[in-house]
C-alpha cells in the first residue's frame, strides 16, 4: 500500500453533484488553507478527532493522516457516498467513522479535538454544543464566517461585542488564527471567512447560567442604554420585583436551592434554540409614565415596588454601575454585578 498521505484533488468539477447553499455546501479548496488548518489545529497522532460537514473530504484526508481517528458527522448522503469512496481506496479507510445526519440532532462521540469546515448558518448553536460537550476537549478549530468570528473575539468596546461574545469567552478562550478569502472555496461564499481557536475553559465559573442569561438579556437589549436608564423600564422593574418576592417567599418557606451545576444544560439550551426568553420590542422610557386604571385615571403606584426600585437604584449607584452602558461592559464587571445583585435577593431568572 502507498504509505505517502493522499494528495488532495481539486474538487472543481470533480463532484458530480451540484451543491445546496442551504446546507452551507462551500468546499474549501485552496490545499494551503487545508493545511495551514490541519497545522494549526495541532493535530497529534493520538487525536481522536471530531469534524463537521466533512463534505467530499478534503479536510478529512489530511486529519486522517495525521491522527488516531477521525469521526465526522454529515448531513448530506450525496457528500457521505462521496467521502466514503474517497476514503474506502485510501489507507485510512479503518480510521474513519462517518454517521450520516444532522449534527445538531445528534449526542456528540468522544473526541478531544475538533476540526472542521462547518456550515455558517449554524454556526452558533454548533459552538454552543460544542462549549457544553463533555468530557471538555482540548479545541476546536472552525473555519467559519468572518462576521461571526469578528463577533466570537470582541472585547468590550468594539463594534462587534455583543451577547455572544460575552457569553463565547465566559465559557471559553478564543483565538483568531487566520483569515479566508471567497476564492479559497468552491463554490465562493458571499461572505469572508475566518479560522478560529475556541478553548474551553475548564474549570467554568461557579455561576448560575440561568441568572447569566437573564442579566445580559436585560443588559444587552438596549446596549447603548446606561443601566440606570435599562433597569428603570417598567416591564423590567415589574419583572425583577415580582422574582424579589417569589424568592423571598421561598426562603420564608425554606424552599431556597439554586443548582448552578444544571442551570448550564438550559442555558446552552436556549442559546442553541435562539430562545428569546425576554426581547421585548418596546423603546420608550416608560419608567414615568403614569399608569392608567380602567376608567382613565391614574394607578396608585404601589409602595413596596417604588420602595424596590430604589433599593435597585441605590444598589446600581453605589456599585458604580448606573453610568454604565453594556457594550463596553467587561465579563468581570457582568459577574461582579450578578453577584451583588443575586447577594441583595434580586434575581434574574
Ligand atoms: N468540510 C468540507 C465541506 C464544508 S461545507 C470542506 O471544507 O470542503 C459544509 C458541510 O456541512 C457540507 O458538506 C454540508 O452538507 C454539511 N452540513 C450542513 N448542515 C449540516 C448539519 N446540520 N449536520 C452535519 N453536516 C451538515
Amino acid at each position: 500500500m502507498d504509505k505517502k498521505p493522499q494528495k488532495i484533488k481539486s474538487v472543481s468539477g470533480a463532484v458530480g453533484f451540484s451543491m445546496q447553499k442551504s446546507k452551507g455546501q462551500h468546499l474549501l479548496k485552496n490545499p494551503k488553507i487545508l493545511e495551514a488548518i490541519k497545522n494549526k489545529s495541532g493535530i497529534k497522532s493520538t487525536d481522536i478527532v471530531l469534524e463537521i460537514g466533512p463534505g467530499t473530504g478534503n479536510l478529512t484526508m489530511l486529519l486522517l493522516a495525521e491522527s488516531k481517528k477521525v469521526i465526522a458527522i454529515e448531513l448530506d448522503p450525496r457528500m457521505v457516498a462521496q467521502l466514503l469512496k474517497r476514503v474506502s481506496v485510501s489507507e485510512y479507510h479503518n480510521k474513519l467513522q462517518l454517521i450520516q445526519g444532522d449534527v445538531l440532532k445528534q449526542k456528540l462521540p468522544f473526541f478531544n479535538l475538533c476540526v472542521a469546515n462547518i456550515p455558517y448558518q449554524i454556526s452558533s448553536p454548533i459552538v454552543f454544543k460544542l462549549l457544553n460537550h463533555r468530557p471538555f476537549f482540548r479545541c476546536a478549530v472552525l473555519l467559519i464566517q468572518r462576521e461571526f468570528a469578528m463577533r466570537l473575539i470582541a472585547k468590550p468596546g468594539s463594534e462587534f461585542y455583543c451577547r455572544l461574545s460575552v457569553n463565547v469567552q465566559l465559557l471559553s478562550k478564543v483565538e483568531h488564527l487566520m483569515k479566508v478569502s471567497k476564492n479559497d472555496f468552491n463554490p465562493p461564499p458571499k461572505v469572508e471567512s475566518s479560522v478560529v481557536r475556541i478553548e474551553p475553559k475548564n474549570p467554568l465559573p461557579n455561576i448560575n447560567f440561568m441568572e447569566w442569561d437573564g442579566l445580559l438579556r436585560i443588559c444587552f437589549n438596549r446596549k447603548n442604554k446606561t443601566l440606570g436608564a435599562i433597569f428603570k423600564q417598567k416591564y423590567i422593574l415589574d419583572l425583577l420585583f415580582n422574582n424579589f418576592k417569589k424568592f423571598e417567599k421561598m426562603k420564608e418557606n425554606n424552599n431556597f436551592k439554586v443548582n448552578n451545576e444544571e442551570s448550564i444544560n438550559q442555558f446552552i439550551k436556549n442559546e442553541m434554540e435562539g430562545n428569546d426568553i425576554m426581547e421585548v420590542e418596546n423603546d420608550i422610557d416608560d419608567d414615568d409614565k403614569k399608569e392608567k386604571n380602567d376608567d382613565g385615571k391614574n394607578k396608585e403606584k404601589d409602595p413596596e415596588k417604588e420602595k424596590f426600585k430604589s433599593m435597585l437604584m441605590d444598589i446600581l449607584t453605589k456599585e458604580d454601575y448606573i453610568n454604565k452602558r453594556a457594550i463596553k461592559m467587561s465579563i468581570d464587571e457582568f459577574l461582579k454585578l450578578l453577584d451583588i445583585l443575586n447577594n441583595n435577593g434580586i434575581h434574574l431568572n
